[in-house]
């Protein structure tokens, strides 16, 4: 790998070198080949020989230089003072083969001096769906962590019950988050220009050529942010915990604890079991976005040049770049272009959605079962599926709006509309129930079931013949929603 450990440089404040604390027994949970070789993990033997020993914390090579990062945050919107790496360590920051910065960060390893009254351990449960959806969301193409693989152990880790302790080696374009510069403008204000410097230099270097390079660095973070959060509404991804020290200053997904993919479509739907006001709900993430990049800018006021009105405009363009990508992509799942026809059919299909509680994935997917039924037998099965669902005045509704939705696409391509469509509509996502199921044979020491999940979701616009029905079923319109745990 090519090292590139430059945070360990930075002023002594801002991180705590420490090794990792090892899990008892660590043994082999699952390894990602494909971001080894991304990483240049795979040419060095000395790593591959002891990736479960590296994982499970009992060896560390010496090119790794293992520290805690300090960090504060918003937390539900209120401000949680110091925060920081309690349970993780940043173990190596390399240059992949895309010339890429990624940072290798072992999650479930120890205390650290910020450990608050926590354990510094992760269970084998929130490690599985971490894996499970970095994965997925890097196969959706959304920008997110990912991870080089976990490792399970014998060490017991107290939650609601009793759980086994686990270790994820997460990658990530940056563990920088928003709430690093909350942490530095409370607590050593006088690192704010050079933490500045550093985010620019290592990770919007474009920004240099810029006239005002910080006032370019935080626009970008902007629209990097508003484009992140319009990928997960297409999607169907409700993050569950939106606070400031969950947002990456790269607008890549970071930290997966009570998240969820939208089955029945409802967008006042709710996944985090903990959030009793809906601040996370999934049609407030794009508001939410906004208001933490709104009490993350004024920070930068203390750099010279920079003013409320030079920072109020960073902040404008978030909404129309949320508005124009997310539209745009809407109407690519319907195959249409982007155009106000699109949209007001696009804007009544989501109606018809959420109005009679269909299957958000699967919706999308049964439209090229109705304008291409011949060659697509699935969606054509998800189509008699969706209308089966619908009573007597929906199925009205639906006539109507199938019958000018297919004109309209009938008036274009409907070649290429089929091929949009099937790059921008999933077969799969991971559903909650999917990485229950998994969870639930790993906590009995079997792991194939994680694997074919894993290969599942590796190719999620594919059908394909490892799948289960289970795989794409919603759970029933009224079946109470099960709890999902913020404990981790
Ligand atoms: P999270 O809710 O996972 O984003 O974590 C919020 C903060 O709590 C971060 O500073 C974490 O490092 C810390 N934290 C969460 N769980 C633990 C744990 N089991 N032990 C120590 N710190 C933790
Ligand atoms: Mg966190």
């Amino acid at each position: 790998m090519r090292y590139n450990n430059t945070y360990v440089n930075l002023d002594t404040r801002l991180h705590h070198e420490q090794p990792p604390t090892p899990l008892e027994n660590p043994r082999y949970g699952h390894f990602n080949t494909q971001v080894a070789q991304q990483l240049g993990w795979t040419d060095d033997n000395e790593l591959m020989e002891n990736w479960v020993d590296i994982l499970g914390g009992l060896y560390v090579p010496a090119s790794f230089k293992p520290l805690a990062m300090a960090y504060a945050g918003h937390q539900f919107g209120q401000w949680a003072g110091q925060l920081g790496d309690g349970r993780g360590l940043l173990m190596a920051q390399v240059i992949d083969n895309n010339e890429q910065p990624q940072d290798l960060h072992l999650k479930g390893i120890g205390l650290t001096p910020y450990s608050r009254m926590g354990d510094g351990r992760a269970v084998l449960r929130s490690t599985i769906r971490e894996y499970l959806c970095g994965h997925a969301l890097n196969q959706l193409s959304i920008p997110s962590s990912n991870a080089l693989g976990f490792v399970v152990s014998d060490t017991r880790v107290r939650r609601e019950s009793m759980e086994s302790g686990a270790a994820l080696m997460r990658v990530a374009d940056s563990h920088i988050r928003l709430g690093h510069v909350e942490w530095i403008a409370s607590f050593a204000p006088d690192l704010l220009g050079e933490f500045t410097d550093y985010m620019i230099d290592t990770y919007y270097p474009e920004c240099r050529d810029s006239d005002v390079p910080v006032l370019a660095f935080l626009t970008a973070v902007v629209e990097r942010t508003a484009r992140m959060i319009a990928d997960w509404q297409l999607i169907g991804f409700a993050h569950g915990v939106m606070n400031t020290d969950n947002l990456s200053i790269t607008g890549s997904t970071l930290d997966f604890g009570p998240f969820g993919f939208m089955e029945r479509f409802n967008p006042s739907w709710i996944n985090n079991h903990s959030d009793y006001t809906g601040r996370y709900a999934y049609q407030n993430q794009p508001a939410i976005g906004h208001w933490n990049l709104n009490v993350w800018l004024p920070h930068f006021m203390r750099l010279e040049g920079i003013t409320r009105d030079t920072l109020a405009e960073c902040l404008a363009p978030y909404e129309a770049t949320f508005m124009q990508y997310y539209q745009q992509e809407l109407c690519q799942k319907l195959g249409l272009p982007h155009q106000s026809e699109s949209l007001a059919l696009a804007f009544e299909w989501l109606t018809l959605l959420e109005d009679n509680l269909l299957d958000y994935t699967n919706s999308f997917r049964a439209l090229l079962g109705l304008i291409s039924p011949d060659e697509h037998p699935y969606e054509r099965q998800l189509l008699t599926t969706l209308i089966a669902e619908l009573d007597e005045e929906a199925q009205t509704v639906w006539q109507d709006w199938s019958t000018r939705y297919t004109a309209q696409v009938q008036s274009l391509s409907v070649e290429s509309a089929i091929e949009t469509m099937k790059n921008h509509n999933p077969v799969y996502v991971l559903r909650n129930s999917m990485a229950q199921r998994a969870i639930t044979a790993a906590e009995q020491g079997q792991l194939e079931e994680v694997n074919r999940v894993f290969e599942l979701l590796a190719n999620p616009f594919s059908i394909q013949d490892i799948a289960t029905d289970l795989d794409t079923t919603p759970p029933s319109p009224n079946a109470p929603q099960k709890p999902i745990s913020c404990s981790s």
